[in-house]
């Protein structure tokens, strides 16, 4: 039996499905969803991260986050966190980074966040013998009690979202329905009558930014997606590098969606945290060195590398690659007034 038959039939027996019941079993159901069962990434894959495209990216997410830990006081015991780890490639690159920050190592124990199971014995792989205190959960609430140090890149964009189409002033929900034999979209709408809501998202950034305001910390959310406004649909499958159809292949493509950062910095409610407005992650990058640290590999690399580590610091940080669909937020204690990269104009 395929997903689709599986979708199929729960539409027979119990009606239509949400556009986010939709998302979840593309992505997560427990035999066929898309991350369970399968290694994505990579040029061979469907989809490639930024961690993967250079180590730089991992070096300064590292450096921002041990910085953040010494503006809150270098503490004894923090918890390293990452929001779905992918290959492990930036924590992996996070901890390297991070060796020679004194007390540090000492300080952190890891954790990590994660599905699925084929990337959780990936990301134990890459991560093996880089920390002694390693632990995967299954879920944010599993945390620790200590101040924080997270980072999440691409996490938010694969959490289900719903829709709901506008029609003569009357909203209602989008839907995932049976056509004769066809999964078909429900009412479809015009692009630019969509919006949409991603509730996890929400509960998240809540739960986050609740654990930064008890204990302290920090958290680094990097996505793409949008600062204001509604994108309309923007529901998207990607298969092989290229987009697909979204109700077709079902659990063979990666679906995700444009996060809504202004909807995600409401979620940041206490009073006791401070948001940090998203800025564009090109403009993050460079402002943390990206340029000179990338001249720097450069000068012990191979001409083959050069290239590599050029080209990838044009594909992180260039306007018309990931430097501006992608936005980089953060969320703080208060004693982080000015994180690194943030103070903006
Ligand atoms: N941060 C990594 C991977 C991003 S891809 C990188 O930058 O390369 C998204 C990751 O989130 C995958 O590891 C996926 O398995 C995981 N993931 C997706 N939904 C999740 C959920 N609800 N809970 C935990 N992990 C999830």
């Amino acid at each position: 039996m395929s997903l689709e038959d599986i979708i199929k039939d729960r539409i027979r027996e119990n009606g239509a499905l949400t556009v986010a019941k939709f998302m979840e079993l593309a992505l997560s159901h427990h035999e066929y969803g898309y991350y369970m069962k399968r290694d994505p990434f990579g040029t061979a894959g469907d989809f490639i991260t930024a961690p993967e495209i250079s180590q730089v990216f991992g070096e300064i997410v590292g450096a921002w986050l041990a910085h953040c830990w010494q503006e809150i006081g270098s503490p004894e015991e923090v918890a390293l966190v990452e929001l779905g780890a992918g290959r492990g490639t930036l924590m992996a690159d996070i901890l390297r980074a991070t060796k020679n920050v004194k007390g540090f190592h000492e300080a952190i124990s890891v954790h990590v966040v994660e599905i699925s199971p084929v990337l959780k014995q990936k990301q134990w792989k890459a991560l093996a013998g880089k920390h002694e205190r390693i632990e995967w959960h299954e879920d944010i609430s599993m945390l620790p009690e200590l101040p924080l140090l997270l980072v999440a890149n691409e996490f938010f964009d694969a959490l289900p979202i719903r829709q709901f189409v506008n029609i003569n002033g009357t909203t209602k929900e989008r839907m995932v329905e049976l056509s004769g034999d066809d999964l078909v979209f429900s009412p479809s709408g015009e692009q630019d009558t969509i919006t949409e809501s991603c509730e996890p998202a929400l509960e998240i950034m809540r739960s986050i930014s609740q654990h930064i305001a008890n204990c302290g910390g920090a958290a680094l959310i990097i996505d793409y997606g949008y600062l204001e406004g509604s994108r309309g649909d923007t529901l998207q499958a990607m298969k092989n590098h290229e987009y697909h159809d979204i109700l077709k292949n079902i659990g063979n493509c990666d679906i995700t969606a444009h996060v809504d950062f202004q909807e995600l910095g409401k979620a940041v409610l206490s009073e006791n945290v401070l948001l940090h407005k998203a800025v564009p992650q090109g403009a993050f990058l460079m402002r943390l060195g990206a340029g000179v640290r990338t001249t720097a590999l450069c000068e012990a690399a191979s001409g083959e590398q050069q290239q590599k580590l050029l080209s990838g610091l044009k594909r992180l940080a260039d306007p018309s690659e990931m430097g501006e669909l992608f936005k980089v937020m953060a969320v703080t204690s208060k004693q982080i007034k000015n994180p690194d990269g943030f103070n903006y104009v």
